[in-house]
């Protein structure tokens, strides 16, 4: 099969696409009186638009991760990432997407708002990608691969290797969704980028950054993709409130390096309390902050726990999944509480 280009993998109407010029966008200097944006004058501390492209979060970003902030994109969440991959690279009813179920839900809702069609290749029992049968899958339609690692609901990370792999040889673009890598033993596929130049790596602030409310999500591929996000972005997709609330957690790094140890601490912690419970048949190995628990009644527990106010998710009847509830790793208090009303039950 033919490695594609990126050029060759865009959508034809994005590859001729002007993009909107916003006005922050046309002048980027200072200067002392600015009339060029219909803002109001008048300073409530959020009147003039925000830096579209968010220089100074990314260059705390690059700092970071070390890598160059031209490799960065910034999203409203993980999620307007996905939605502007599917509608760069996948021609409606022409293309499609690859994923590898159980995984996260939102690449078949994006793919479906989108009208493209989605290609599935389930996981292996043990949770983990087939590569020769996601290969195999692929054609020269198959325009995105998503593998997400530490996968939601397994809470099991893909090797390095197999995603390699799968990066060498999809003829797409491969999206490998990080949102629970801070919590992942397995390093970041962050390393494979300047090796596969159509590979996109997403994280969040959402979870282990304690930041699930502004909405932020990044991606990290080479600056050709980079450019074609900022492309097809809205204007203004960060807003100002967002920008400045990442920008002191990034200042506070040690807050969030306590909330992942404790929560990691507490993940083994619960495994162990729940392996001891009659009715929990298997814990799966977790690289993530939540754990997917086989239980004998799944609807009768979860009933069970609602009436004690604790609402954990119910994924048993997702296949791979069957009689599976995925519990979050909640705060020391939270765990005992969970702990003791499932002794009750
Ligand atoms: C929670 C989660 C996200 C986060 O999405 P945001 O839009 O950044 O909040 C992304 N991917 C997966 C697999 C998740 O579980």
């Amino acid at each position: 099969m033919l490695n594609m280009s990126i050029d060759n993998l865009i959508r034809a109407n994005i590859r001729r696409l002007t993009p909107y010029s916003s006005a922050r966008s046309e002048y980027k200097g200072r200067a002392d009186i600015f009339l060029d944006a219909n803002e109001n004058p008048f300073d409530t501390g959020y009147n003039r638009y925000p830096d579209p492209l968010q220089w100074k979060v990314k260059d705390k970003i690059a700092k970071l991760k070390g890598i160059g902030r031209e490799k960065i994109f910034l999203g409203n969440g993980s999620d307007e990432v996905i939605d502007l991959l599917i509608r760069i690279f996948c021609e409606p009813r022409e293309d499609h997407i690859i994923i590898l179920p159980p995984t996260y839900g939102m690449y078949r809702v994006s793919a479906d708002i989108a009208d493209v069609a989605v290609r599935e290749v389930p996981l292996s029992a043990r949770f983990q990608p087939d590569v020769e049968a996601v290969l195999k899958a692929a054609d020269e339609h198959s325009r995105l691969l998503f593998l997400c690692s530490p996968n939601n609901p397994t809470g099991n990370s893909f090797s390095l290797e197999a995603i390699g792999q799968l990066a060498k040889g999809f003829p797409g673009i491969t999206a490998v969704d990080e949102a629970y890598i801070d919590f992942s033993a397995q390093a970041s596929a962050l390393s494979l980028l300047d090796q596969y130049p159509r590979l996109v790596v997403m994280q969040t602030f959402s979870k282990a950054w304690g930041l699930a409310g502004i909405r932020l999500g990044m991606a990290f591929a080479s600056e050709e993709i980079i450019g074609l996000f900022n492309k097809v972005k809205p204007p203004y997709n960060v807003n100002q409130l967002t920008q400045e609330a990442v920008l002191k957690a990034l200042d506070n790094r040690k807050q969030k390096e306590q909330w992942v140890q404790s929560l990691l601490g507490q993940r083994t912690l619960l495994a162990q309390y729940l392996s001891g419970l009659e009715f929990v048949e298997r814990i799966h190995p977790s690289d993530a902050n939540f754990l997917l628990v086989k239980v004998t009644e799944p609807r009768r527990i979860y009933d069970f726990l609602v009436e004690q106010g604790i609402i954990v998710r119910d994924r048993s009847r997702v296949a791979l999944c069957e009689g599976c509830l995925r519990i979050t790793v909640g705060t020391p208090e939270e765990n005992e509480k969970l702990f003791r009303a499932l002794v009750e039950f």
